[in-house]
């Protein structure tokens, strides 16, 4: 049976981060991702790159393109009552700002990194069981190029997304999840036209939440709020444009440039926390233990936050023998985590029009848009937030 300080189950952002930061403190680590290397390439997810994020990947050497490409935001519209409010990110907190990057890019950019000389990254392995959680040697049970395999381990970081197979490897009863469903969900294109703006705008209106975002100068990302269960065939290019411009309408007029439509698709939204993230010698880390809805755009910069401390906390123990770090790394992160979760909540259900919603709860959503854009500690608040805190 091979053997390796580190198993890292699953090559999303969080597992071949954590590789990349545990290879360059020198610990040992193989990373096995279960879909072959064109597919995780090209999953569309998320855009947005936090302060922090991008201050990570520059320290850890995989931001040459991100530097060269991506698009700094020093802030973002909101958009109500046809009117806009621009929330300037470094003014209100002290010099942060955000990039637009493509969770694709940053994601292949560390897997070039790793198959040129970084840790061992096994594509089409896919992990089928961990044995041995609370034993000093776990095992990964997977299976590559048709034969089952086993991997013993010092210990095993679950980095397998929302659906992987670690968190199953915690007994019932040892954690909790707490949850949370929302009655819509976001129909999201790309589309091969320059964004119509500089920076994303974020839009309330009567017709339900909608979202100009951009991967690139030359491709728009657009989000419209959609009933849970939509058809994106029911959709066709037409409709979504014409719902588009009426659901981002300003007094004095806006133009929402068109092009041809490269991608449809329906994401269901959720919020999901399992505490704690660790059970004897297993971790969990990014949405294997959490889950945000996307309108904070934290889901990657969480996934990133979580291994930055778990690699500090190995890193800790290979040097000091201490696994002080690595004992705090649940509590540590838990805290960050449900601030982002509660930042994405405040997001959600102040933009989007809840089915059920009454007259009473659209004029709290107003009166709330209204106090971000008179009051500057209102701004701060969420400026401070969206741009992200410093990691503990
Ligand atoms: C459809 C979708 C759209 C999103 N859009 C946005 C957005 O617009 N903005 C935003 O901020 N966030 C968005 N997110 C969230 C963000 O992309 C995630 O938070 C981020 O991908 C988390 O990274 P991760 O590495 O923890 O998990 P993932 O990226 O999910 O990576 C998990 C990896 O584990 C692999 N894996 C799973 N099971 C196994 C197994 N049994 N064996 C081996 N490997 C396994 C998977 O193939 C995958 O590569 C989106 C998420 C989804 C699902």
């Amino acid at each position: 049976m091979d053997h390796t300080t580190v198993g890292i189950i699953g090559g999303g952002p969080a597992g071949l981060l954590l590789a990349r930061l545990l290879h360059n403190s020198g610990i040992d680590c193989v990373v096995l991702e279960s879909r072959d290397r064109a597919y995780v390439e090209q999953r569309q997810r998320a855009g947005i790159l936090e302060q922090s994020t991008v201050d990570v990947l520059r320290g850890s050497g995989a931001a040459e393109r991100l530097d060269r490409e991506g698009l700094v935001h020093d802030g973002i519209e909101l958009r109500w009552n046809r009117r806009a409010q621009r929330i300037d990110f470094p003014a209100l907190t002290g010099g942060r700002r955000v990039w637009v990057y493509a969770q694709t890019e940053v994601v292949k950019d560390l897997i070039a990194l790793q198959t040129a000389g970084g840790a061992p990254l096994l594509f089409e392995a896919r992990v089928t069981a961990v044995a041995g959680a609370d034993t000093d040697r776990p095992v990964v049970h997977y299976t590559h190029q048709g034969q089952d395999k086993t991997l013993s381990c010092d210990y095993v970081v679950g980095c397998d997304g929302f659906h992987g197979v670690t968190r199953k490897a915690i007994p019932d009863g040892a954690c909790r999840t707490f949850e949370r469903v929302y009655p819509y969900s976001w129909f999201g294109i790309l589309a091969d036209v320059p964004p119509s703006c500089d920076e994303l705008i974020y839009a309330h209106s009567p017709r339900g939440f909608a979202l100009h975002s951009m991967r690139s100068t030359t491709v728009s990302r657009l989000y419209l709020q959609v009933a849970n269960g939509t058809d994106p065939a029911d959709w066709p290019d037409e409709r979504i444009w014409d719902e588009l411009d009426a659901r981002f309408a300003l007094d004095g007029g806006w133009r929402l440039e068109r092009g041809p439509i490269t991608s449809k698709a329906v994401l269901p939204m959720r919020s999901s926390v399992t505490e704690p993230m660790r059970w004897g010698r297993v971790f969990l880390a990014g949405d294997a233990a959490h889950i945000v809805p996307p309108t904070g755009a934290k889901g990657l910069n969480l996934a990133v936050s979580d291994v930055v401390v778990l690699a500090r906390a190995f890193a800790r123990l290979q040097d000091t023998g201490s696994a002080e770090l690595l004992d705090a790394y649940s509590d540590t992160c838990l805290r960050r985590v449900w601030r982002a979760e509660h930042f994405s909540y405040f997001m959600t259900t102040t933009l989007h029009t809840d089915p059920g919603q009454s007259d009473f709860e659209t004029r709290l959503q107003i009166s709330q848009l209204d106090r971000i854009a008179a009051s500057p500690h209102a701004a701060a608040e969420l400026a401070g937030n969206y741009a992200g805190l410093t990691i503990e």
